[in-house]
């Protein structure tokens, strides 16, 4: 006999934890399967940043969401704190540097236009970026200043989150899941290869892999964007902040600077490239010279779950009732997990959220 689940969580990465820990904590009775440790995939390979705005400076589609996935942030870390489950996290602002006068003149118009939001950004010229960050590199023209994005140890947050999943009463198992089960136009639970798992509410959290996983009402547009990483000690005597450059950036990880990183469609191919790892080395050090002495240490891999538009796939199964998807974060994984769990919460404990969920629709591609 199936427990009586009230739902059941395809996945334990961020999404997965964070969906889990909300319904947990709403008195549901939720399961969550895994074929993996919480965090082993996207969400521990990730850098951590929490950049809305650093982000938007690529593609902006995703900034309300990503402001307000910031702003949960604090009292996240709070609570997770106080219950026992201390996670690293500030948020004293990333730095973005230029190298040429084209992204000056391409960074200054993104500060005024996020000045024009309301929102705090800030261009910070030669001498005011050295003044922050005294190693920053000698091409360095300046840098955009966010002032309240920052950074999380996503590794820890993730094992946070799911252990407060778990003292709230949600059951993680380590099983592959190979199949969505509808019945008419409901969602019926999910099968493994030892057993079927019956619940009216199933949770997509499968990172990349979410399109593989059968019987659900459709394709979904999902690709596994692998991304290389490497950390090396944290350069002695420099602040220990975040920095981005073009395509690449630095961040402070306990005693390592964590530098990533690659955009790459080799489908799963887990490995590290010596090319890609060139390539990353080549632009943290143009970030912060200090770095180039640095012994590499730990090198890992990931695969971003990206969408064509780059933005999640969030909210119910138009067709299919109690099929929930929480997946397609893409590059903002870490920023988004923790309010799109709150999300997924108010879908089934509401039947309702203040988000307008049209543009994360399944239904949009
Ligand atoms: C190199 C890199 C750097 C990044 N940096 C940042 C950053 O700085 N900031 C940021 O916000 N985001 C960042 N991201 C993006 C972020 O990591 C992802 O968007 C986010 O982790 C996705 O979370 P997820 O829980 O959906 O997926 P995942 O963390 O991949 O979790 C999916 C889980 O589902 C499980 N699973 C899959 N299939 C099955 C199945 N059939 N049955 C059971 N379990 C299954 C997997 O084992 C896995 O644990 C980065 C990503 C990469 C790769």
């Amino acid at each position: 006999m199936s427990k009586p689940w009230d739902a059941i969580g395809i996945g334990a990465g961020i999404a997965g934890a964070a969906a889990a820990r909300e319904l947990s904590r709403a008195g549901r009775r939720v399961l969550v399967l895994d074929r993996e440790t919480p965090g082993a995939e996207a969400s521990g390979a990730a850098a951590g940043m929490l950049a809305p705005q650093i982000e938007a400076t690529h593609d902006d589609a995703g900034l309300p969401l990503g402001l307000a996935a910031r702003d949960c942030y604090p009292g996240l870390i709070q609570e997770l704190a106080a219950r026992g489950h201390p996670v690293a996290f500030h948020h004293s602002g990333i730095l973005m540097v230029a190298f040429d006068a084209e992204r000056v003149t391409a960074l200054q118009a993104i500060i005024a236009s996020q000045r024009g939001m309301g929102l705090d950004a800030d261009w910070l010229d030669g001498a005011e970026l050295r003044r922050r960050q005294p190693g920053a590199g000698p091409e360095a023209l300046g840098a955009m200043l966010a002032p309240h994005d920052g950074s999380v140890d996503n590794i820890a947050l993730c094992a946070a989150l799911a252990a407060d999943a778990a003292q709230h009463g949600a059951v993680l198992e380590r099983a592959a899941v190979s199949e969505v089960v509808t019945r008419g136009s409901r969602v019926h639970g999910v099968r493994t290869a030892e057993r079927l798992h019956e619940a009216p509410v199933v949770v997509l959290a499968a990172g990349a892999w979410s399109p593989l996983i059968e019987g659900l009402p459709r394709r979904l547009p999902i690709e596994p964007v692998r991304g290389q990483m490497a950390a090396v000690p944290w350069p002695k005597g420099l602040p220990r902040t975040v920095l981005f450059g073009r395509g690449a950036y630095v961040v402070p990880r306990g005693r390592d600077a964590v530098l990533g990183s690659t955009m790459e469609s080799v489908g799963f191919d887990r490995s590290t490239t010596a090319e890609g790892l060139a390539h990353i080395r080549a632009e943290t050090n143009r970030i912060l010279p200090a770095l180039a002495a640095a012994p590499l240490g730990r090198t890992w891999s990931g695969f971003r779950p990206l969408t064509p538009d780059h933005r999640p796939i969030l909210g119910m199964d138009p067709d299919v009732a109690g099929l929930v998807y929480d997946t397609g974060h893409g590059r903002n994984g870490i920023l988004l997990g923790p309010l799109c769990g709150r999300i997924v919460h108010d879908l089934i404990v509401q039947g309702e959220t203040r988000w307008d969920l049209a543009p994360y629709r399944v239904t949009r591609f």
